[in-house]
C-alpha cells in the first residue's frame, strides 16, 4: 500500500491543510480520561451535544472512572442526555470504566501494554469500535494511530485517493504506510480533516474558497 504517488498527495494535503487551519491542537479536553469519555459520547452526536454532556458530568463531580462505575446507569444516562442516545452510550460507559478498573484507573498501566494487544483488549470493551479504539489510543495515550472516520472517507475520494477497498482497516493502512510513523503527525492531520470537513467539504461541499480546491478533481464553483 505504501507508494510514492499516495504518499507525496497524503503528504501534500497535510501541508495544504495545516498551512490553510493552522495547528488544531487536539484532543479538545482536559485529562486522557476526559478524551476516553468524549470519544465514546461523540459516537453519531455531533460535538457541541459531546460538550454540554461533558459539562454536565463535570458540574456534577462526576467525571472519574470510579464515579461513572459507582453511579446507578440510569443517573449517568440522564447526565450524558445532550450527547444523544443516552442509555446506550451510559452502558458503553460504564462498560469502558469497568475494563480500566481491571487496571486500577491507572492509564499509565495502558502505556505499559503491548499495542496490538492494548488495541485488541480495547475491541473487546462493548461500544468501542475501531474508531473509538483508536482515538483513544492516539488522542489519550498517545500512540501513533492513524484515527479513521466519516469525514476521512468523505474527503478523499472526492480528492482521488481511496484505498482499494472501503474498510476502516484498508483506509487505516492507506495512512498508515503512507506518512511517518509519529503521534504528533497522525493527531494533527486527523484533527484537520474533521476541521475540514466541518467547514469546507461538507456532504454538501462548498468548494468556493477551500484551501484544496486547486488539487481537488471534484471542485464544484
Ligand atoms: S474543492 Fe470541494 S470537493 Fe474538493 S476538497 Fe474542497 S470542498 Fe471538498
Amino acid at each position: 500500500m505504501g507508494d510514492a504517488s499516495s504518499a507525496e498527495k497524503l503528504k501534500a494535503v497535510y501541508r495544504l491543510l495545516l498551512e490553510c487551519y493552522g495547528p488544531q491542537r487536539w484532543w479538545p479536553a482536559e485529562t486522557p480520561f476526559e478524551v476516553m469519555t468524549g470519544a465514546v459520547l461523540t459516537q453519531s452526536s455531533a460535538w457541541v451535544n459531546v460538550e454540554k454532556a461533558i459539562g454536565n458530568l463535570k458540574a456534577a463531580g462526576k467525571l472519574s472512572a470510579a464515579a461513572l462505575r459507582d453511579m446507578p446507569a440510569a443517573d449517568l444516562a440522564a447526565l450524558i442526555y445532550p450527547s444523544g442516545y443516552y442509555n446506550a452510550k451510559a452502558r458503553k460507559l460504564k462498560a469502558m470504566v469497568e475494563w480500566l478498573g481491571t487496571y486500577g484507573d491507572d492509564l499509565s498501566r495502558l502505556d505499559r501494554r503491548d499495542f496490538e494487544d492494548l488495541r485488541e483488549e480495547l475491541l473487546g470493551v462493548h461500544g468501542i469500535g475501531p474508531e473509538t479504539a483508536d482515538s483513544i489510543l492516539l488522542y489519550a495515550l498517545g500512540r501513533p494511530i492513524f484515527v479513521i472516520d466519516a469525514y476521512t472517507r468523505r474527503l478523499y475520494p472526492r480528492l482521488g485517493i481511496k484505498p482499494d477497498r472501503d474498510t476502516y482497516d484498508a483506509w487505516q493502512r492507506l495512512f498508515m504506510a503512507n506518512l511517518p510513523r509519529e503521534a504528533a503527525t497522525f493527531n494533527e492531520y486527523h484533527a484537520l480533516i474533521v476541521r475540514h470537513g466541518k467547514e469546507s467539504c461538507r456532504k454538501k461541499p462548498r468548494c468556493r474558497g477551500c484551501c484544496l480546491s486547486g488539487a481537488c478533481p471534484a471542485f464544484s464553483p
